[in-house]
């Protein structure tokens, strides 16, 4: 059988370090079983955080839609807020607010590993938004921030957490923030039992 198991980086962006939510964040990636394999607490620079992100011309439009859209379903305009409605010109905006949040303090980055690792991370986090975010999640629990206010304050909705999406994304963060050698490997003392290798 190929065990799916995953990767992924997940990092507790500045407002979670600040707010001292690091040992809440830590627990619930845990106490689902995912293993702690890479941990740094870094204050990151601009440069480090902007290759941090894809920067394809797909990503950067891509993350312009998806602010075109949250704009349209708040009936805002796009050209009063942002002076464009180019989805490529708004994706630089925000990726620019993104390397502002991310290096307006400290962030933990992590490595956590499991069966099908990034999806069920993604799952924990909840939705980028904190409104669309599932109570029990750690961005539903945790964060109240607007799209309306973080677009008309010019910086990124504050949402406690990023976490790889795809295995291509994992693979580059995980190099990017932990290098070829950064990584532990050890046995959790669950891990039959996780495994479903105790019964
Ligand atoms: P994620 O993968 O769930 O973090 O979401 P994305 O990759 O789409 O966006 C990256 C980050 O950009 C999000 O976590 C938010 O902090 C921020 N962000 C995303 N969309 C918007 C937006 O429409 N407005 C603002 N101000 N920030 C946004
Ligand atoms: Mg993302």
């Amino acid at each position: 059988m190929d065990a799916p198991l995953e990767r992924t980086l997940v990092l507790i962006k500045p407002d979670g370090v600040k707010r001292g939510l690091v040992g809440k964040i830590l627990t619930a990636f845990e106490e689902v079983g995912l293993k702690l394999v890479g941990l740094r607490l870094v204050q990151a620079s601009r440069d480090h955080v902007a290759n941090h992100y894809p920067n394809t011309p797909e990503w950067i439009r891509g993350m312009g839609e998806k602010t075109l859209n949250s704009y349209a379903e708040h009936g805002k305009d796009p050209v009063a807020e942002m002076g464009t409605d180019d989805p490529m010109a708004i994706g630089e905006i925000i990726k620019g607010w993104n390397i502002d949040y991310l290096t307006s303090g400290p962030v933990v980055a992590m490595v956590l590993e499991g069966y099908h690792a990034i999806g069920v991370v993604r799952k924990l986090c909840g939705h980028t938004l904190p409104l669309n975010a599932d109570p029990g999640s750690l961005r539903g629990r945790f964060s109240s921030d607007s799209p309306v206010v973080a677009n008309a304050l010019r910086r990124a909705i504050q949402n406690l957490l990023h976490a790889s999406s795809t295995v291509e994304e994992a693979a580059h963060e995980i190099r990017h923030w932990f290098g070829e050698e950064g990584l532990c490997s050890y046995r959790r003392a669950d891990e039959a039992v996780l495994a479903g290798k105790d019964a």
